[in-house]
């Protein structure tokens, strides 16, 4: 795999202007297009593989955190940094996520898009792998075992009206979203390495919707879901379990299994693709 990085040729401190006819899905470093006829019919469809960093430049970092964290609305940059204007905020941050933000560090993803007329797009991080088996504890992913999904996809938001943003294109908007929920994940991602916590900044912190699935989502000898350093084994499944009389730890193994081959393949495909 090939990632291209088109960064160092964009202006900092040039802002995309929404009112203009600026595409941010153009200006992103589109990898490539592929068409994928496979599995089931899931993965059937146009993908558009893209590289980016949505990562601000390190001067903005905690001005987007709080952005983020007090609800106000975040800008980017052409190529996908975000990047905010804003100077007073409401709420202030406390001292781990302040230790948060001066470890955040340029982060790289390659994510597969597919862009579907009046619904949401189905989102995949490819590089860093993004799913239950490598994030157990993460709250806003879209499991491969609900209805209409047969692998696990970033879930970017409930439905396709709650997206809003100032550009003229849909897909804009949703890549906005998009690059807003990977700087999110990295946030997530350092809060879980530095203090064993589940965190999820901004709006629909942290939210559990989906206890009823964990015994067939996670690893049973993989880390728990709670962050703890310990084996979901030997920690939260056995709380999982009851609320579902029909399922026992067999069962739950065999779920998981299913979906992780799911998982793979899908990978696969995509490897395959680039
Ligand atoms: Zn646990």
């Amino acid at each position: 795999m090939k990632i291209q990085s088109n960064q160092n040729q964009l202006e900092k401190g040039k802002l995309l202007n929404h009112t203009q006819n600026t595409v941010l899905t153009d200006s992103l470093n589109l990898i490539k297009v592929v068409s994928i006829s496979d599995y089931r019919g899931y993965l059937n469809g146009e993908w558009q593989i893209y590289s980016v960093i949505p990562t601000p430049y390190k001067e903005d970092i905690e001005k987007v955190v709080k952005c983020i964290v007090n609800d106000y609305e975040v800008e980017i940059l052409p190529g996908g940094r975000l990047t905010s204007t804003v100077t007073k905020f409401k709420k202030r941050i406390d001292k781990e996520l302040q230790n948060i933000v001066e470890m955040i560090d340029d982060k790289e993803f390659t994510i597969a898009v597919k862009f579907q007329p009046g619904k949401l797009p189905i989102v995949v991080s490819l590089n860093p792998e993004i799913n239950y088996d490598t994030y157990p504890s993460h709250p806003h992913i879209n499991p491969g075992v609900q209805k209409g999904f047969e692998f696990d996809n970033l879930c970017i938001a409930k439905k396709l009206s709650d997206i809003n943003g100032s550009f003229d294109k849909i897909e804009d908007n949703l890549m906005f979203q998009i690059l807003l929920w990977l700087f999110r994940h990295q946030v997530y991602e350092i809060y879980l390495d530095l203090y064993s916590k589940v965190n999820w900044i901004g709006n629909e912190s942290n939210e559990h919707f989906l206890d009823l699935f964990y015994p067939t989502l996670l690893n049973p000898y993989g880390r728990c879901r709670c962050g703890a350093k310990t084996s979901y084994q030997n920690c939260c499944l056995k709380d999982d379990i009851p609320p579902l009389s029909r399922f026992n730890l067999d069962r739950a193994i065999n779920s998981y299994l299913l979906r992780k081959e799911k998982n793979s393949y899908m990978q696969q495909i995509f490897k395959e693709n680039f």
